[in-house]
C-alpha cells in the first residue's frame, strides 16, 4: 500500500477542516479528489507530503509513519512530487536548468546525470526542444508540465497533483492532462484534486468526495456519476454537469 490514512484532522484555530478522514491508496492507484470549494482538498493532500501538520491522526507512506516525530520531512517531500495550480518555475533558469536543480541541490546528482535524466522527462512531456529557453517564452500549459517533469526528476513513488489545470486557458487543459494520463498508465501512484471530470472518470480508479472535511463518498467512478451515494455528491455533481 502506498499511502495510508488514520483518522486525520486538521484545525487552524478553531476551524476544523479535516475531520476524521481514513482512506488507503494502493500502489499504482490513481484517485481524483473531488468537493466544494473549502471542503478541505487542498489541505488533505498538503498533510500527504507535510506541507501541513496534522492536528492529529497518521499518515504512512510506503509503510513508514510520517506523521511520526521521527521522520525526516525532507526525505518524505523528495518521495511525494506536488504539483500545484501555479507552476512556480525558477523564472531565471532555463526549462532544463528548472529541472536538473532539485536533483542536483538535494540529492547530489552529478550535473551529467541531472541533464540526462532531465531531457528524457522533457522528452516525455513533449518539451525536449524547449530545453533552453526561459519559463517566460513558455504557455500556461508548457510551464505546467515542465513544472510535472520537475517534480518527476526527484524520482517521487508518488505525485500528488492540486487542480493542476484550474489556472490554464482553456484549450491547454488536454496537453496538460495527457501528460498526467501516461504519468497514470506508467504505474505512478497519484492523488489528484481536478474539476476535470471527464478525466476524473476516465483515469481515476476511485473518486473520494470531501464535504466538510469528512470523506462523504468513495467509489470507483463509473458508479459515482451515475449513482452517486450521499446527497451532497447528488448535489455537487446536478451543479456542475
Ligand atoms: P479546498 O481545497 O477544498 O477548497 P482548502 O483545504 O484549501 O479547501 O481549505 C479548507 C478550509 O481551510 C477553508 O475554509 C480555508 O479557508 C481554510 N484554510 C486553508 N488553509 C488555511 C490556513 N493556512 N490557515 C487558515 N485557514 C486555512
Ligand atoms: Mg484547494
Amino acid at each position: 500500500m502506498a499511502i495510508k490514512v488514520e483518522d486525520l484532522y486538521k484545525s487552524f484555530g478553531s476551524l476544523n477542516v479535516l475531520q476524521g478522514i481514513s482512506t488507503e491508496i494502493d500502489r499504482g492507484q490513481v484517485v481524483a479528489l473531488i468537493g466544494p470549494s473549502g471542503s478541505g482538498k487542498s489541505t488533505f493532500l498538503r498533510c500527504m507530503n507535510l506541507l501541513e501538520t496534522p492536528t492529529s491522526g497518521k499518515i504512512f507512506i510506503d509503510g513508514v509513519e510520517v506523521t511520526s516525530r521521527k521522520t525526516d520531512i525532507m526525505k518524505v517531500r523528495q518521495n511525494v512530487g506536488m504539483v500545484f495550480q501555479h507552476f512556480n518555475l525558477f523564472p531565471h533558469m532555463t526549462v532544463i536548468k528548472n529541472v536538473m536543480y532539485a536533483p542536483m541541490k538535494v540529492k547530489n546528482t552529478s550535473e551529467e546525470e541531472a541533464r540526462k535524466v532531465g531531457m528524457d522527462l522533457l522528452k516525455k512531456v513533449g518539451l525536449e526542444a524547449k530545453a533552453n529557453v526561459y519559463p517566460a517564452q513558455l504557455s500556461g500549459g508548457q510551464k505546467q508540465r515542465v513544472a510535472i517533469a520537475r517534480s518527476l526528476a526527484m524520482k517521487p513513488d508518488i505525485m500528488l497533483f492540486d487542480e493542476p489545470t484550474s489556472a490554464l486557458d482553456p484549450e491547454m487543459v488536454k496537453e496538460v492532462l495527457d501528460v498526467m494520463q501516461d504519468l497514470a498508465k506508467s504505474g505512478m501512484t497519484m492523488a489528484v484534486v481536478t474539476h476535470e471530470m471527464g478525466f476524473a472518470k476516465e483515469v481515476a480508479d476511485r473518486i473520494l468526495f470531501l464535504d466538510q472535511g469528512k470523506l462523504a463518498e468513495d467509489s470507483p467512478p463509473e458508479l459515482f456519476f451515475s449513482h452517486p451515494k450521499c446527497d451532497r455528491a447528488k448535489q455537487f455533481l446536478d451543479n456542475i454537469l
